[in-house]
Order: C-alpha cells, then structure tokens, then sequence
C-alpha cells in the first residue's frame, strides 16, 4: 500500500489491495450517474475512487480520524463527495442523504456486520440496495433458504425486507492484512412486498427471534412461553423454525397481532 497507515485491528481494518477486485466490485453494483451512494469505511479511497466518478453524489463515513484526514486530502475540491468523520452504528441515513433514494456499499469491519446490517435493516425507508463486502460464512447464511443448515434469522429477515444474493466471492488473499476468513459481497433489493402486510413488525421480530433462539425444538415449545398459541391453533407448531418461509413468518405474527394477548 503506498500510504503511511498502520491497519487497526481494533477497527476491522483489512484494505482490499487487488485492482481487479476492485474493478469487479464497482462494476457488480451497478451504479448509474444519478445515484446518491453512501459508502460505509472507505480506508483509504481505493474503492471510493472507482465509485465517485460514476454517481451523482458519494458519501463516505470513516470512523478512523487519520484515514478521514488522508482522504479529505485525496477528495479535496471533488464537488460529489463528502467525507463524515465517525460511527456509521451512529448516522441516519436519511439525514446524511436528505431523503433522496440511497444505495449503501462498503467493504466493512466485520467485528460489527450483524450490528451495521440490522442498523440499515431499521432506516430502510429510502434505501434502494446495500451491496457489503463480509465474512464468507456470514453471507452464506444471509442466502441461505428454508431447510438449509445456514438458515436462521439473518436470511428470515433478509428475506422479509429484501432480495438477498452473493454477488461476488472475493479470497483472503487479496486483502492486507490478510485476514483469517474469506469473504463475500452480499446485496440486498429492498422492497415492502412483505412489510406492507405486516401488522406489528417488533412482534414479527420477536416471533422469529424466539423461534430460532431455540431451532432445534418444535415451536409448539420454543413458543408457548410468550406467545399466545391459541391464536396460532390453525398453524403446524410441530414444525422447527428451519423449516418455514417468510410468508409462513407472516402468518403467524399477523395471527398473534389479530388476537388478544394470552398472558398478561
Ligand atoms: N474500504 C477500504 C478498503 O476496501 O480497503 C477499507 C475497508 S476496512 C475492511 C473497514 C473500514 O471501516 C476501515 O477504514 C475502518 O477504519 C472503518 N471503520 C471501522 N469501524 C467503523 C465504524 N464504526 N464506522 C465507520 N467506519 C468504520
């Protein structure tokens, strides 16, 4: 790397060094020259370079203050950008991209992935797509589907607010320092195709949660202590959370928010 920065381990920091990684990733996002991207641990600029240049705005948050520094100095004078010095577990979304249709990337720490996937997942109100470079094993279980051994929250809820897929598989090799794990850059399409029939989303989620808190039972009893099981007389509860789809998810939580509490 031809700049004077010693990676952090603390902040995740494992630069892609690869050209052509590079040039794959910005070419598997798609982006068009109106976008509004916002880039989430920019390091040192590597990818951002490739991505301002093809999008009507980028905004970039780095944690790192001698890596915000570095880059204020290599954007100085681009109109299109825009560096925020901080926590990304910290920015509204919305605010940083005045309500206009945003796109999320990043190669990101992956000390915080499930962390920084759930802050999105909660102001997904004008997020078209967030594409992010993770840990191979993290993405393979967001993509996962019903009965796959991966199958768990992480792709329930993928599945209930977005299209999930793995756009690319990127090797260890290609990152300094070289981390432990390979990796996978994941995209979801938003959409409320699910979300619009949802009654109570904080009940969905705790149904789901609860569920696969426990996915080797039958929900009959990983369920029956908080939930009402009454109002889900008309559902198969010999079934194990792994088994069930979004719209199975659906069902059941819209069935527990028609009903009336069970237990005070
Ligand atoms: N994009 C660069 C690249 O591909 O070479 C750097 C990727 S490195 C895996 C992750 C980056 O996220 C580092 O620059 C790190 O300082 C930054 N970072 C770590 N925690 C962060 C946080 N909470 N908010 C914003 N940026 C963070």
């Amino acid at each position: 790397m031809s700049y004077p920065i010693r990676p952090k381990k603390s902040l995740g920091q494992n630069f892609l060094v690869d050209g052509n990684v590079l040039h794959n990733i910005a070419e598997a996002l798609d982006l068009a020259p109106g976008d509004t991207v916002l880039e989430i641990g920019p390091g040192t600029g590597v990818l951002t370079e490739l991505l301002q240049p093809r999008v009507a705005r980028l905004i970039a948050v780095e944690i790192d203050r001698n890596l915000a520094a570095l880059l204020r100095s290599r954007f100085a004078g681009v109109d299109n950008f825009t560096l925020v010095e901080g926590d990304i577990l910290e920015m509204e979304p919305m605010l940083l991209a005045g309500e206009q249709p945003l796109r999320v990337v990043g190669n990101i720490p992956y000390y915080i992935t499930s962390q920084i996937i759930f802050h999105f997942f909660d102001r997904r109100r004008n997020l078209v797509d967030m594409a992010l470079l993770m840990q191979r094993e993290v993405a393979e279980r967001i993509a996962a589907g019903p009965g796959d051994p991966d199958y768990g929250i992480l792709a329930v809820m993928s599945r209930t607010f977005a299209e999930a897929e793995i756009l690319l598989r990127v090797p260890r090799t290609v990152f300094k320092p070289q981390p432990g794990v390979d990796s996978a850059l994941v995209r979801w399409r938003f959409h409320d195709r699910h979300t619009r029939t949802l009654a109570d989303e904080g009940l969905y989620r705790r149904l789901v949660r609860t569920a696969f808190g426990q996915r080797r039972k039958m929900m009959r009893k990983s369920l029956r202590d908080r939930f009402n099981l009454e109002a889900l007389a008309a559902f198969d509860l010999t079934r194990r959370p792994e088994e069930l789809d979004v719209a199975d998810w659906l069902a059941m939580a819209n069935a527990l928010a028609a009903a009336a509490p069970a237990r005070p």
